[in-house]
Order: C-alpha cells, then structure tokens, then sequence
C-alpha cells in the first residue's frame, strides 16, 4: 500500500450552489455503514451555467458527470457531485442522478426529490431519506452493482419519486454480498 493510500480511500460528496448541507451530516454516516469508507463533505462553487440546456431548461446529466470525472482523478475513491438544479438525459424525462459504471463519479439532483415539486407539504425527512437513497444507488453503480429486482433494495430502479420510498436504504443480502467480495 502506498503513503496516500488511506487518501484515496475516502468517498466524496460535493455540494454545489446553496445546498442543504445539513441534511448531508445524517446521511454521512449511512453512507459510511453502506461501503465501510471514510466520508467527506466538500462543497463546490463550480458556474454551471455551461450545462444549462435552454429548450429544456434543465441541466446536461452527461455533460455534468463528465465534467465531474475529469476534476476527479485520483484524489478520492468515488466522488458523488450533489446539486439543486433539475438534470436530464437525452433519453429521459429527467434523471435523480446517474454514475459511471465501475468509475469514480456519480451526480445526484435533490430537485425532483422535494414534496414541494409535486404539490404537497414540505417534509424534510422524507427528503434525506429520499436524498441518501439516490446517494448509496449511484455509489452502488461505481463499485459495480447493477439494477436489481429485489423489491426493498436500494439498487432496484426508480423512474418515480415514489418508487424511491417504497425501497429501502440498504443493499439486499444479494447486492451486499456481491459488494463484499469487489471492496
Ligand atoms: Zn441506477
Ligand atoms: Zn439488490
């Protein structure tokens, strides 16, 4: 093992613009219990305005990760960029975040998260619960863990934000096992 070994073993996640930090400090600790790898918080000033897609008036998800990746070689194990504004994908609709399969980086968006964004009272539970769900199923992507079909599982897809709360924030005993033998 080399001198920064311990260095490169931490998780990252990067807060941009006027994030709710706070709710990060909670979900810290689940992440940490989810991957057994030190957890850091960083925050980012990054101007994102190059990604903003004025037909859509959302954000680029492709673009952002790529632009991410490539500030992140080599100073973290995995770095999750974390952001307020709405991201798609050509493909979809829009996108809860997305990562690089068996790569380094993810995004996650808190937007599509909030009660708020379908009309209903603001619960700031249920949004670190929602949030910290998106956080441990992108990093799940990084270290190499596909969709699985296990109803509770936190790697099951979600296209809805209610798909979100019906599964859990852990790994199934199927994914946990498959993770074990690649950390
Ligand atoms: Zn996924
Ligand atoms: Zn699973």
């Amino acid at each position: 093992m080399g001198s920064n070994s311990l260095e490169k073993q931490k998780i990252l996640l990067i807060h941009h613009g006027h994030f709710e930090h706070h709710c990060l400090e909670t979900i810290r600790g689940d992440v940490i219990r989810e991957y057994s790898h030190p957890v850091l918080i960083q925050e980012s000033h990054a101007d994102l305005s190059n990604f903003y897609n004025p037909t859509r008036r959302q954000y680029d998800g492709n673009e952002l990760l790529k632009f991410l990746d490539s500030l992140s070689q080599n100073n973290s194990l995995k770095t999750i960029g974390l952001f307020r504004v709405d991201l798609f994908i050509p493909i979809l609709t829009y996108i809860f975040g997305q990562a690089l399969y068996k790569g380094r980086t993810g995004i996650v968006s808190i937007y599509r998260l909030r009660n708020e964004q379908y009309g209903m009272k603001a619960d700031e539970g249920l949004l670190i619960e929602r949030l910290r769900k998106v956080i441990i199923h992108e990093l799940g992507h990084t270290f190499g863990l596909i969709h699985c079909y296990f109803p509770s599982c936190v790697m099951r897809s979600s296209t809805y934000v209610e798909d979100i709360d019906q599964k859990k924030q852990t790994l199934c005993p199927t994914c946990r096992a498959e993770i074990e033998s690649m950390l």
